[in-house]
Parts: structure tokens; sequence; C-alpha cells
């Protein structure tokens, strides 16, 4: 019998995590880690091998398949704006759930008083100004816990990790504000395309070299443009070969990273979730909205002749497989593939809307970052006033936007957003024991919004079309 490729997808998935499980309880970790985990790592390094070029041809090719150039511009403008609408509402979202449901305040008083007394002797040596008039170091009452936290703090080692990854989100943002556009804009190809993690400037090669061949006309660049029809097709093949062996690298990457989590003891992995259970499921919770509410009435309301169910269906497999790599760039070349085949999503309009959106759009990204920063302030006692949260939706929305594809990005830009309300970019640390699992969630979300908008343009476009015969 033979079984859809997501269903194959699935059971390898279920069966990585039982392996994980297994070998973690039988004392295997290491064999997981030195002969299964690999091939997960083939697997990430064969999609990102086949994502460059075929993102490049695949942009060209749309643009050439475009009628004329004032197309392109309604394109644009409509996919970036339904790009930023849904963003921005996903923020909105995680700060409405995290407000209502308080993650943070279900730790004892005790450990968020001493979080507070933390955070107020951070506040001090950072020179950083607290929004509210609470003082709990200037509370008699708190006299020997102030005096406990700061012999703990003492005794506390700069986490190396989070240090890196300070040192990092400090460089994206002591740049100017108009840094991310110079970016974007390469001076050697060549340099972009042996870069990954150059997406954008790669992006806006593609555009450029795809606007300039509508302009010499498509008789004058006719062998350019058989050429990049070639490439696609020769790349999506590489996709549909490598999605053969899909479920085993599936099972392999899944049972490497569960292995990696849970070492030789299997309990390590519950006992990591316990303590940030309510914070994890409000992330979930919001993600699930996203993908069961929000997304389906989008569908609804703006995707004609779509059902939400084929809808799923049909990206279903790039959904798990962004939730088995936990990358939106990764998982790309097999998003392009499920909205043209399953969704029947045009050419031209797929491999405009899907590339821009795998680098900028990460509506999943956004909403774990209105949580994340909602939830560290209530942990340590910090209200945010309304300005605040305002400035969540602002930096969050930005950051998203600026996080790269890849594992942990989100994490990474999550330190700008905490910075930009005035907490200490350190307490990252304190999520991280579970950020990989949620960034395979948020994964899932932000390829899922992608599809979701390709959908919706194409059915614009479709009707424009209908309309004008
Ligand atoms: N891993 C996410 C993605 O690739 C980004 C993140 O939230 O870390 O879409």
């Amino acid at each position: 019998m033979r079984f859809p490729l997501h269903i194959k997808i699935l059971v390898g998935l279920i069966i990585g995590v039982i392996w994980a499980f297994i070998s973690s309880w039988l004392g295997f970790s290491e064999f997981t880690n030195n002969w299964i985990a690999p091939f997960g790592t083939i697997f990430i390094n064969l999609l990102k091998l086949i994502a460059v070029p075929l993102i490049f041809f695949s942009i060209i090719c749309g643009i050439t398949g475009l009628s004329d150039l004032s197309v392109l511009g309604k394109l644009g403008f409509r996919t970036l704006s339904i790009y930023l609408i849904t963003t921005v509402f996903s923020v909105s979202v995680g700060l409405l759930m995290v407000n209502a449901i308080q993650p943070g305040k279900t730790i004892d008083d005790a450990a968020r008083i001493d979080n507070r007394i933390s955070y107020e002797l951070w506040a001090t040596k950072a020179g950083k100004i607290k929004n509210d008039t609470i003082c709990f170091v200037c509370n008699e009452k708190y006299k020997s816990r102030v005096e406990e936290v700061k012999r703990n703090e003492g005794l506390k080692q700069t986490d190396d990790f989070v240090s890196s990854r300070v040192e990092l989100a400090q460089k994206t943002k002591s740049s100017g504000p108009l840094q991310p556009l110079v970016d974007m804009v390469p001076s050697n190809i060549m340099l972009s395309l042996s870069d990954n993690g150059l997406m954008l400037q790669i992006i806006f090669f593609a555009i450029f070299f795809g606007i300039c061949i509508l302009l010499v006309g498509k008789e004058n660049a006719k062998p350019i443009i058989d050429f990049c029809n070639a490439g696609n097709f020769i790349f999506l093949k590489m996709v549909d070969v490598v999605m053969w062996v899909a479920p085993f690298f599936v099972f392999a990457l899944l049972a490497g990273v569960v292995a990696k989590m849970a070492g030789n003891d299997v309990f390590k992995i519950v006992e990591i979730f316990k303590g940030l259970l309510s914070y994890s499921l409000v992330v979930i919770a919001g993600l699930c909205f996203m993908v069961f509410v929000f997304y389906p009435l989008l569908i609804h309301f703006f995707a004609k002749g779509q059902s939400f169910k084929g809808f799923l269906k049909g990206m279903a497999p790039a959904q798990l497989l962004a939730f088995s790599t936990s990358s939106s760039a990764a998982t790309l070349p097999v998003t392009i593939e499920c909205v043209e085949q399953n969704l029947k999503v045009k050419k031209e309009i797929s491999s405009f809307v899907l590339p821009i959106g795998a680098t900028v759009n990460m509506d999943g990204t956004s909403l774990y970052q209105a949580v994340a920063v909602v939830f560290l302030a209530q942990l340590h006692f910090v209200e945010l006033n309304i300005a605040q949260q305002l400035t969540i939706v602002l930096t969050a929305t930005l950051a998203s936007i600026g996080s790269a594809a890849v594992p942990s990005a989100g994490l990474v830009m999550l330190i700008i957003v905490l910075e930009s309300v005035g907490l200490n970019p350190a307490w990252i640390a304190i999520i991280f024991p579970v950020d990989r699992i949620l960034d395979m969630c948020r994964t899932v979300v932000n390829v899922t919004g992608d599809g979701a908008v390709a959908t919706i343009i194409n059915s614009w476009i479709n009707e424009k079309e209908a309309k004008a015969n």
C-alpha cells in the first residue's frame, strides 16, 4: 500500500522520537549521536544546497513569467503589506495571551522576589531606568534576601552562551537604521551565493536580474530565460529525489535532536519542561491559534476556492519538515513544491512570494518573542505598561523580519526585544532549555503563514484575470 509523503514523514518523525527515548533509556545516546544523527545533518545540508540555486532560478522564472512590470509592483506591495499585517496580528495574539494567562506568575512569590531583586541590582549596575516605582532593594523587609541574591550573583559565572548571543545581537543593534537596506544590496553576488545567510541579497539580485530581463524584452533574453527555466526544473527534481528518502532523514534528525537533549537520562527532558511548562504551553497555544483559527479564517475569506482542509493537507509535508529542521530556509524548496503542486498556486506567484516570506515573514517567531518577553518580565515581578507593550509590537515585528530563517535565530533577536523595554538580555538563558522544541513549533507557523499568503495572492490574481477576460 502506498502512503502519502506526509504520512511517511510523520511516521519517521515519531519513530525518531521513540528511538531517541529508547536509546537514552538504554544508555546508547552516544551511538545515536555518532551513527544516526549525522544523517539528519546531511539532510539539512542537502536542503540548503538546493535552496539557494532554487530560489535564484525560481525568482527569475517567476518574474519573467509576468506580463509586465506593473504586475510585479502590485504583487510586491500586496505581498509585503499582507506579511506585515499577519506579523503584527500574531505579536498582538501573543501579547493578549501572555497577559491574560500570566504564565510567569505561576512560580512561587519567594522566587519571583529574588528575581526582582536580581533585576533591580542589574538595572542599577547597567544604568537602566526602571519603569516602575517598586524598589525591593531599598525595602528593609527584604534586606536578608538582597544579601543572599548579591552573594549568589557573585557566584554566577558569565555564561558563554549568553554572552556570545548578546554580542551578536549588539552588533545588529549598533548599526544604523538603514543598515538592513544596505545589507540587502550585495557588492559581489558570487560571495552572496556562497553564503547561505545572505538570502536577502540573493533575492535582491534575482529580482533585479528578472526586472532587467523584462526591460530588455523576453525575445532578446530568450537563452537566459530558457536556461533559468531548465535550472528551475532540475532543482525541483532534486527536491523530489531528496524527498523520497525524507522519512528516513527526518527519523535521523529527530533521533539526534532528542538524544542530544536527553543524554542518557530520559527524565531530563521532563525536568527541562516542568519548570517552563506554563510558558511553553502559552507559546504552543498561540501557535495553534494561528494555524487552526487565524489562517483558516484568512483562507476562508480571502482565498476563494481553497478549503482549509485542502490547504493543510497540501502544506503537510512542508510543515512536518519545518518541524524537523527548525529552519524555514531549509524547508523552502519543499514549501515551493507543496504550494505549486498541491495548492495549485501559479509559479510566478509562489516563486516570488515564498522566498521573500521565508526570510521576512515569521508569524510564529514574532508571537513567541512577545510571549517570551512578557513571561520573563512577569517572572521578575516587572509590570510592563501599555507604551512598553506597544514597543514590543514594534520591535518583535522588526526582530522577526530581521531573524534569519535558521534554528534559534528568533532567540538571538529576542535580545533586542528585551533591551527595547529595558530588560536584561541575559534572561534568554532562562528559556533556552525549551527553545529548540518551541523553535520547531514556531517554524511550522512561519512556513504555514508563507503558504497562506501565497494562496491568498494567487486567488487575488486569479480573480483579477477572470474579471479582465
Ligand atoms: N527557526 C525559525 C525559522 O527558521 C526562526 C526562529 O524563530 O528561530 O523560521
